[in-house]
């Protein structure tokens, strides 16, 4: 099992970036039968080795067939990420960041986390079942759901006035050999994408098999390229023959990765104000558009596609999710089987795989729900049966 810089492909150990070129680290198994293990179910087999693992559950998540008719006559499937311990797919990378931070042989003693609420969340439950301090930046204006959520497992909470950019790099700042930056991109932490490896995994364990496409709804990216990733592995070891195309789905309010796939060029910050509410995935990349380009650099590899949607087409999907598959997802969420309609990529006769990154509790959809007053038994019936 090893540390190695993405770019020159030097052994780095469990650093934040490469000392010789400042790429970005991942880390991989070199041993197949750690790899099998992986795609049998054990996803910690995968991971870097810590004295002790802190787990909340995370992980496994079940797979749904989503209602073909409604989308055109391609087979997507969902994974419901939503279903892990604190509701969002980033509880796979904070179980090993936390896990890291606990572990004694590491110099890590804290955590601190720029968020814009589920990494946030999801780090404050791990820390808390570790007992390890956990301070958390939000940008101001998050949603109150998840800050009560990573206030309530004891996380000190700050917000600034800005994006979550801001946010970042004040956590950048703070972060030395005894805090970890916890925060859910590349540049920063070097365990969350290699975390994330383990969807493919999973994936893989589930079907058998490889499906055409994976939709991704993508910030910066690390789950879009730790996912990738995991699928480039299996190929190396001669595991599978193909790896799946990714699909990454971003918010027109907010599309420093699209648009720079849509005009063949390299990623940069995103200059424009944030016009899209769908805040999970608005990330404006502003000081680390090379995380973005890492993300962008993936979709080319797999020969994928990327796709920026309007906020009225996600929050479209997302009831039609809840009213179709029975599937309450956040916004950010149904992008991913949004795009996969939406951006003609995905042809009939293709499979994909949309990954439901968070739970809609996260992020209750404003609009008043129609009540009817002075429910009686009669009009209970006809409802019901006309
Ligand atoms: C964090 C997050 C994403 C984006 O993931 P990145 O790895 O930052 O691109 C998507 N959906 C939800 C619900 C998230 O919390
Ligand atoms: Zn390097």
């Amino acid at each position: 099992m090893t540390f190695r810089c993405t770019s020159c492909g030097h052994e780095t150990g469990p650093a934040t970036l490469c000392d010789r070129c400042d790429g970005f680290v991942r880390f991989s198994c070199d041993d197949p039968s750690t790899l099998q293990a992986a795609i049998e179910g054990d996803f910690w087999a995968a991971l870097p080795p810590v004295s002790e693992r802190i787990e909340l559950g995370e992980a496994n998540t079940p797979h749904i067939s989503l209602d073909s008719e409604v989308h055109d006559g391609i087979a997507i499937d969902s994974k419901l990420e939503s279903l892990n311990p604190t509701c969002s797919f980033k509880d796979r990378g904070s179980a090993l960041t936390v896990s890291m931070a606990a572990d004694p042989e590491t110099t890590f003693e804290a955590v601190v986390v720029a968020s814009t609420g589920n990494t946030a969340t999801s780090v404050a439950a791990y820390a808390a079942s570790a007992d390890v301090p956990c301070a958390i930046v939000m940008p101001e204006g998050t949603s109150m759901a998840k800050l009560s959520q990573a206030y309530a497992h004891g996380a000190s909470v700050f917000t600034v006035d800005g994006t979550f950019s801001d946010c970042f790099s004040l956590a950048q700042q703070v972060s030395n050999n005894r805090i970890i930056n916890g925060t859910a991109v590349y540049s920063a932490n070097p365990f969350v994408a290699s975390a994330n490896r383990t969807i493919a995994f999973e994936i893989l364990c589930d079907y058998g098999d490889i499906p055409d496409w994976i939709s991704v709804p993508v910030g910066a990216g690390p789950l879009l390229g730790g996912t990738y990733a995991g699928f480039t592995e299996l190929y190396d070891h001669g595991i599978i023959e193909s790896t799946p195309k990714m699909l990454c789905v971003q918010s027109h309010g907010c599309h420093p990765v699209v648009e720079a796939f849509e005009h063949n060029r390299v990623v940069r910050a995103w200059d424009e104000p944030i016009t899209t509410d769908v805040g999970a995935i608005a990330d404006p990349l502003r000081g680390y558009p090379e995380d973005g380009e890492h993300t962008r650099q993936s979709v080319l590899e797999s020969d994928g596609h990327a796709v920026a949607l309007s906020d009225s087409v996600v929050h479209r999907w997302t009831e039609q999710l809840a009213r179709t598959d029975g599937i309450y997802a956040e916004p950010a969420s149904a992008a991913s089987v949004a795009g996969v309609v939406e951006s003609n990529a995905v042809k009939p006769g293709e499979t994909a795989v949309a990954l439901i990154t968070g739970h809609g509790l996260k992020e209750p959809s404003e609009a008043e729900p129609t009540v009817t007053a002075g429910a009686t038994v009669d009009g209970l019936r006809t409802e019901l049966l006309g």
